[in-house]
C-alpha cells in the first residue's frame, strides 16, 4: 500500500518482541525496525543498525555440522575459535545456509514486511494490553520508515491499542512530525548534550536531534500533535553517565514549554554481549562494569537538581 506521500508502508523488521516492560507504559509488543541513522558505541541492538538483511548465528543451537559452509555460494562463512563468522561484505543474504542448517542455528533477520502484516501479528496480543500496554515501534530508527510507522500505528489505534514510537531523533523533521500526529506517545532519546562527545559516541552531530526535538515540543505545545513525550537518556559508563551531561539535558528540558511527562535515566547493562557474539563482532562495552548504586543515585540527584 502507498500512502499520501507516495511511500510504501513497508520496512525491514528485525523482530516482534512480546511482553516487553521497558518500552513505554504497561505490557507491550515491540516491533524492531532494521536500519539506524546513528552508530552508538554502546548500542544494545547491533542487529538493527544495518538496514540490510543479516544472518545471525545462535551458538547454543549449533552442532557443528558445517552444512552451512558447504552450501554458501560466496564462501562467506568461516570459523574463528569455534565460532561461526559470516563475512558481511561477501554475504548477500541468500538464506541458503539458514535452510541448510539442521539445528536452526542460523537465522536471517531483516526481511521487509508490510504494516498490515505486522499489525496483524501485534493485534494477536490485544488481550494483554488492557492494563495500559500496547504497541511500541523501536529499532534501529523508526523515523527512517515514516510511511510504515504511521500506517502501523494507525492500524493499531483503529483497533483501540495504545501506540508509542521510540526515536533517536536522527531523521527528517517531517518524519517526526508525521509520526507525532499519528502516535499516542513519543519516546525521545537525548543521549549527550556536548556535540563533540555526541559525534564521538554516535558518529553524528546532535544538532538535528535537538532541532527535531524542539519542533516536536512546539508541535505538542500548539496542540498539533496528540503524542505525549517521554525522554530517555542512556547512562553509559565512560560516555554519557556524567553529572555534566545529565545536568545539561535537564537544563535543556527545563526550557521546553510542552509538557514532558517523564524523563527516564536508563542504566547501562551488558546484556547485548550475546548479540554481538551472534553477529561475530567484538563489543567495546562487553566488559564494562555496571554503574554502582552510588553512581546512579548521584546522577539521579543531578537530574533532579537541574
Ligand atoms: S540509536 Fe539506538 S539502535 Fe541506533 S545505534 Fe544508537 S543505540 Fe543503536
Ligand atoms: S546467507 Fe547466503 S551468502 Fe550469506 S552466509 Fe548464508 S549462504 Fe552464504
Amino acid at each position: 500500500m502507498v500512502d499520501e506521500n507516495g511511500e510504501r508502508a513497508v520496512a525491514p523488521i528485525v523482530s516482534v518482541q512480546r511482553a516487553s516492560t521497558e518500552d513505554g507504559p504497561g505490557l507491550r509488543t515491540t516491533v524492531f525496525v532494521k536500519g539506524c541513522s546513528l552508530e552508538c558505541l554502546w548500542c544494545h541492538n547491533p542487529e538493527a543498525v544495518s538496514p540490510k538483511p543479516e544472518v545471525l548465528w545462535n551458538d547454543w543451537r549449533c552442532m557443528g555440522s558445517r552444512a552451512c559452509d558447504a552450501v554458501c555460494p560466496r564462501e562467506a562463512i568461516s570459523r574463528v575459535d569455534g565460532t561461526v563468522r559470516v563475512d558481511r561484505k561477501l554475504c548477500d543474504a541468500c538464506g541458503r545456509c539458514v535452510e541448510a542448517c539442521p539445528s536452526t542455528a542460523l537465522e536471517l533477520v531483516g526481511a521487509p514486511r508490510t504494516a498490515e502484516d505486522v499489525a496483524a501479528e501485534v493485534l494477536r496480543d490485544r488481550s494483554y494490553y488492557s492494563g495500559g500496554g500496547g504497541l511500541t515501534v523501536s529499532g534501529g530508527e523508526p523515523g527512517l520508515r515514516p510511511a510504515f510507522v504511521v500506517r502501523l500505528v494507525q492500524l493499531c489505534r483503529q483497533a483501540g491499542v495504545h501506540t508509542a514510537v521510540d526515536t533517536c531523533g536522527m531523521c527528517s523533521p517531517r518524519a517526526i512530525e508525521r509520526i507525532a500526529e499519528a502516535a499516542d506517545l513519543i519516546l525521545y532519546d537525548l543521549k549527550e548534550m556536548d556535540d563533540r562527545r555526541h559525534r564521538r559516541f554516535t558518529g553524528q552531530s546532535n544538532e538535528r536531534i535537538l532541532g527535531n526535538f524542539l519542533r516536536l515540543a512546539a508541535q505538542r505545545a500548539a496542540g498539533r500533535s496528540r503524542a505525549a513525550i517521554w525522554i530517555r537518556t542512556p547512562l553509559v559508563p565512560g560516555a554519557t553517565a556524567t553529572e555534566e551531561n545529565v545536568t545539561a539535558i535537564g537544563r535543556f528540558l527545563s526550557t521546553i514549554e510542552a509538557p514532558i511527562e517523564r524523563w527516564e535515566l536508563c542504566a547501562f547493562n551488558n546484556l547485548a554481549r550475546d548479540k554481538y557474539r551472534r553477529l561475530g563482532r567484538t563489543w567495546k562495552f562487553a566488559d564494562t562494569p555496571l554503574l554502582s548504586r552510588e553512581e546512579l543515585e548521584r546522577l539521579t540527584a543531578a537530574a533532579r537538581r537541574s
